[in-house]
């Protein structure tokens, strides 16, 4: 038997030996300290390539949707306003432009430790400021308009004059300086009549007498200031109140505008019935690139009046590529940036006073505009970028779901008919603010303008939404084995696989469907049941045949004959596991039971 050192002694002796143990040794430490090494470096490399703010924790309510558009659901968070920050930061203006940073709308990278401190401030406007305070207030942009868009000719001579109406609270300086440098910058001086910017009771100390000092340099620009906050509504009228242009153009105080911006909106807002609101594309609140938006959007609003960008209907997209320069309509704008002739804004009734902080607005004002005889469009000639925010910055006295359901409340009572009292039905969380709301001068106006019906408004303008009607059928579509029909809170996105959802608690949307005439099985935020492969999934609802259900007795069929299967294998009730289409047979877990669910 050999010892156990044997084979070494075979191989070598004595300082040969010592030589060879040590040789390996040394391989094995250059070896892992090469690996270490290249972990570290790819892990930074990682890092460098994440934006910075992926470690912060979001919102789930908003996301990225496939073509890349940012979906704002709403900011129900309130913000954290400096968190731990000293009185000195928060209040310090420290705008240091470095030549050549955001030129041409390009991105700014911070290096590793300015990637610190900028998550340190983050809170302080829910955009990296380090960035906006070091790209001039003065950038040049891309010019992001169509071939098409830069071939349509105005005469100047005859489009009425602008008011641009910028509100703020606690902005920084930077931002709200580039916003309005920008409109000065890229508007015909015989257009812009003047900017009105109001103050919504900052207290940040750069925007007094700093900011002041900056105004008073420059033409036509001056300040309002509230002494008591009021919120959006309130400082836009305020703003509205001393307009002398023709046409009041609102936007949010972290826009940039870009050449051939004005034109188009005056040229359609002198029309008098319309409220047009630009092409709004991105401002990435990571390195204040402007990046472009995808080209069909619209505005609408989901089950819980969550304001939403969707893909317009096919008619619109239809009539979009024949004339891409032409104004389209959109059932909602988002609120932050649109123009209108001042005479329709107050004939109309401005806005709704009993709203305040922030929200709902743009709601109540799409509505009242169709309804009330106006219409709501969108010119893709006019490209602004705004930054998109995935919280809210500001304080909102009282809490922000007070704030915010007050405001959604009053909208739904004064407009929305019988669908008011579906969306109270289903969001009790809000019911408790109706009969708080002293909304009769609201109703009074309505009543004075004849405006149409809140049906009238689904049915003409927005005919291809997902809410319930009379002649749709709506309610809980459940399984022989228990679970139901539906999709799990959350899952926003396009083509999720469908699931057996638990039905069991009554009031939630997740298992309401609403099933149309034609065959479409519809839940909230627009997304339709269709037939993937084998799998169903969730998808944007569309005019696709795979889209359409047909009850035969207890089944749903496909259009080519297959039937809706809940495939059970994770529980006896089929919760959590897939829906799909297979071949019909006389099987439990094909049966469907319709159980209708009064929606109002
Ligand atoms: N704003 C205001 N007072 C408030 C809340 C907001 O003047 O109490 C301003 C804000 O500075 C911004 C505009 O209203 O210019 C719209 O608000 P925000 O940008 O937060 O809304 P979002 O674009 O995120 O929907
Ligand atoms: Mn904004």
């Amino acid at each position: 038997m050999l010892h156990k050192n044997g084979y070494w002694s075979l191989l070598c002796r004595g300082r040969k030996k010592k030589i060879v143990v040590l040789t390996v040794i040394l391989v094995v430490l250059l070896n892992c300290f090469f690996y270490v090494s290249l972990e570290l470096y790819n892990t930074i490399r990682r890092k460098e390539k994440q934006p910075w703010y992926n470690s912060l924790q979001f919102d789930k309510n908003s996301y990225v949707d496939e073509s890349g558009m940012r979906v704002i659901v709403g900011h129900y968070v309130g913000g954290t306003n400096g968190g731990n920050l000293s009185e000195e930061v928060i209040h310090k203006n420290n705008y240091a432009p470095v030549p050549g940073a955001g030129e041409g709308g390009r991105p700014v990278q911070l290096s590793q430790r300015e990637l610190i401190t900028a998550r340190e401030l983050y809170s302080l406007h829910s955009y990296n400021i380090l960035v906006s305070d070091k790209i001039s207030i003065n950038r040049s942009l891309p010019d992001m308009r169509s071939d098409k868009c830069k071939e349509v000719q105005f005469d100047l001579e005859n489009l009425p004059t602008a008011t641009v109406i910028i509100v703020f609270h606690n902005e920084a300086w930077s931002t709200l300086m580039r916003t309005v440098m920008s409109v000065l910058i890229r508007s015909p001086a015989q257009l812009l009549q003047q900017i009105i910017l109001v103050d919504d009771a900052s207290d940040r100390k750069y925007l007094f007498e700093e900011l002041d000092e900056a105004v008073a340099k420059l033409n036509k620009v001056k300040i309002l200031r509230n002494p008591e906050r009021k919120g959006l509504v309130g400082a836009r009228l305020m703003g509205a109140r001393q307009a002398t242009g023709d046409v009041l153009v609102f936007l949010d105080a972290h826009c940039e505008v870009t050449i051939g911006w004005l034109e188009p909106l005056l040229d359609r807002a002198g029309s008098d019935d319309v409220f047009i609101c630009p092409h709004i594309d991105l401002l990435s609140e990571d390195t204040l690139s402007y990046v472009k938006s995808i080209d069909a959007h619209w505005g609408a609003f989901s089950w819980r009046l969550h304001f939403r960008w969707l893909v317009p209907s096919g008619e619109v997209l239809k009539k979009k590529s024949e004339n891409p320069s032409k104004p389209y309509p959109t059932p909602a704008m988002a609120g932050g940036l649109f123009a209108v002739r001042k005479s329709l804004f107050w004939r109309l009734g401005g806005y709704d006073e009993g709203m305040v902080i922030w929200g709902a607005e743009n709601l109540e004002l799409s509505w009242r505009a169709w309804q009330c005889g106006a219409r709501v469009e969108i010119t893709s000639c006019s490209r602004v970028g705004h930054i998109f925010r995935r919280h809210s910055p500001y304080k909102y006295p009282g809490g922000v779901t007070k704030v915010l359901y007050a405001n959604l409340a009053r909208a739904a009572v004064v407009w929305m008919d019988e669908w008011a009292d579906f969306y109270f039905k289903f969001n009790p969380e809000v019911a408790s603010y109706r009969d708080q709301q002293s909304v009769a001068n609201r109703i009074e106006l309505r009543k004075n303008l004849s405006c149409k019906s809140f049906g009238w408004y689904l049915n003409n303008v927005w005919p291809q939404h997902f809410f319930p009607t009379d002649d749709r059928w709506f309610g809980r579509i459940k399984n022989e084995k228990g679970a139901c029909i539906g999709v799990t809170v959350g899952t926003v996105g396009l083509g999720i696989p469908a699931v057996g959802i638990d039905c069991t608690k009554q009031a939630e949307f997740e298992s309401l469907v609403v099933f149309t005439p034609e065959g479409k099985l519809m839940v909230d935020e627009g997304l339709c049941l269709q037939q993937g492969n084998g799998r169903a999934i969730w998808k944007s609802c569309s005019d696709s045949s795979k889209q359409i259900w047909e009850q035969k007795g207890p089944r749903l069929k496909t259009q080519d004959g297959q039937c809706l299967t809940l495939v059970v294998t994770k529980n006896m009730h089929g919760i959590g596991d897939p829906l799909t289409s297979k071949r019909c047979l006389t099987d439990d877990k094909q049966i469907w039971h319709f159980e209708r669910v009064p929606w109002r």
